[in-house]
């Protein structure tokens, strides 16, 4: 699919580490399934990644742990 930020780039699937913080803490979930731009770098989370990642970030982050990180395929499972 064409970039239509850039309107250059193609939008390719990839797995990218995201990464949220809060307070302090840290929460890292590991190969998220993403689309970035080839061209621009602009990254794309399809709607349901995007709200399962937030629920995840939240849980993490409400932990209490300092720093936290987990895989995607292992939040899924969860
Ligand atoms: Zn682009």
């Amino acid at each position: 699919m064409r970039c239509e930020h850039c309107n250059n780039g193609e939008r390719r699937p990839v797995r990218r580490a995201q990464l949220a913080e809060r307070n302090g803490r840290t929460a890292v979930v590991l190969d998220v399934p993403v689309e970035v731009c080839d061209s621009c770098g602009e990254v794309w989370l399809a709607m349901d990644v995007a709200k399962q990642l937030d629920e995840l970030f939240t849980r993490l982050l409400d932990s209490g742990a300092e720093s936290s990180q987990i895989h995607w395929g292992q939040a899924e499972a969860a």
